[in-house]
């Protein structure tokens, strides 16, 4: 069922902190933790800690989860002092989406191009 966690997904594992990872910050609905394969000098992922299998489903299902990864991705920012990033949500497997649960990532601290790949 929307956002109760899944056995099968490696992200509800992080929050259970059965997976380690190396987290940044922790709110009450949400996570962030570096990515394990670093895309620029600063790439963080922030995530509902509920199970919402991308950002459309975490848009129509969770709305205020959806807000709250929002605010977190700016204050990630913040912290690495980035005053310009980019953020991504890959959404489906066309757009390279490979983990199904919802996640933002924050890229900054080298110029990035567009359009993108
Ligand atoms: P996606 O391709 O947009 O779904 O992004 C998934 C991201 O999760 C990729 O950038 C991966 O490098 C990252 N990732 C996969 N496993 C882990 C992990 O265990 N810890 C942190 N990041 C991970």
């Amino acid at each position: 069922m929307a956002g109760e966690p899944q056995d099968d997904c490696l992200f509800c594992k992080i929050v259970a902190k059965e997976v380690p990872a190396t987290i940044v910050r922790e709110t009450e609905t949400t996570l962030a933790f570096r990515d394990i394969n670093p895309q620029a000098p600063t790439h963080v992922l922030v995530i509902p800690k509920a199970h919402h299998e991308n950002a459309a489903a975490l848009a129509a299902e969770a709305p205020q989860a959806a807000a709250d990864v929002l605010a977190e991705t700016k204050a990630v920012a913040d912290e690495e002092g980035l005053d310009s990033y980019r953020l991504v949500f890959n959404t489906g497997s066309g757009a390279g989406q490979t983990v199904w649960h919802a996640h933002a990532h924050v890229l900054g601290g080298r110029g990035l191009q567009w359009p993108p790949g």
